[in-house]
């Protein structure tokens, strides 16, 4: 679960005010969309959900952790609970696919035994498993992104963050992205996606963040045009925010 209370986050050294008494809860197994203008606040929000920043006022929990309160020592246990899907991928470019799945299993001290049944289970989820022995630099933009999604999977975290995953990916494949992510969260994990590309809001629905000038404008479901996609109707999200 996500929740932050009463959030202000205000950039000492500018002056700005990044964050405004936001108050957003996100329940497990969630699948959430957070777009805004750039400059609204959500690289910030993100910042706070991984604990790389505190809120200057009110407080914010994520899997069951009170991050104001986090001990040093409980900070790695902590972000292990979280994956992450960058726009520019991350990957290893010396690992084949294979390994750049399995190093975050090493890092974390998984047997060999799991990571031979592990890392090919994910792989097989993003429809990689015949790629397992390409480098990088052997897949497309598409394909990379879909070996970030599956390392971010690699670990059965309860919460996904994924940072404009379809930032970099020629726009027909990001439909592709945003379908697997859609099959991760069927398989549990709860699912925050950032993105500006409304086009994808629009077709798969759901719910949907905004966030403008550092406050949350608009919170809630829209049906989306996919044949698969929610029902509850809500209009205002249109007529208000032009989208
Ligand atoms: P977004 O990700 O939606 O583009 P950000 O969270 O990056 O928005 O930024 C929100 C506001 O906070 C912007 O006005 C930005 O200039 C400011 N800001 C972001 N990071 C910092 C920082 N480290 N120091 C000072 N101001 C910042």
């Amino acid at each position: 679960m996500v929740e932050l209370k009463n959030v202000d986050v205000l950039y000492k050294e500018s002056g700005v005010d990044a964050l405004r008494d936001v108050n957003i809860r996100i329940n497990d197994g969630e699948f959430v969309f957070i777009v805004g203008d750039s400059g609204a606040g959500k690289s910030t929000l993100l910042k706070l959900l991984t604990n790389e920043i505190l809120p200057t006022k009110g407080r914010v929990f994520v899997n069951g952790y009170n991050l104001s309160k986090l001990k040093k020592k409980k900070i790695p246990k902590f972000r292990r609970s979280i994956g992450m899907v960058f726009q520019d991928f991350r990957l290893i470019p010396g690992m084949t696919v294979f390994e750049n799945v399995a190093f975050v299993l090493r890092v974390t001290d998984k047997s060999n035994r799991f990571i031979r049944k592990r890392v090919p289970y994910v792989l097989n989820l993003v429809k990689l498993a015949d790629r397992a022995k390409s480098h990088p630099s052997q897949l497309s933009g598409g394909e990379r992104q879909r070996v970030g999604i599956a390392r971010a999977f690699a670990t059965d975290p309860g919460l996904i963050i994924a940072d404009e995953p379809t930032g970099n990916i020629d726009p027909r494949l990001s439909y592709e992205i945003v379908e697997l992510l859609l099959d991760i969260n069927k398989c549990g994990a709860t699912i925050i996606m950032v993105t500006h590309e409304h086009d994808l809001v629009r077709y798969f629905g759901g719910r949907i963040i905004n966030l403008k000038n550092g406050q949350v404008v608009f919170d809630d479901f829209i049906p989306g045009e996919s044949p698969n996609s929610h029902d509850e109707m809500d209009d205002e999200y249109y007529d208000d925010e032009g989208v």
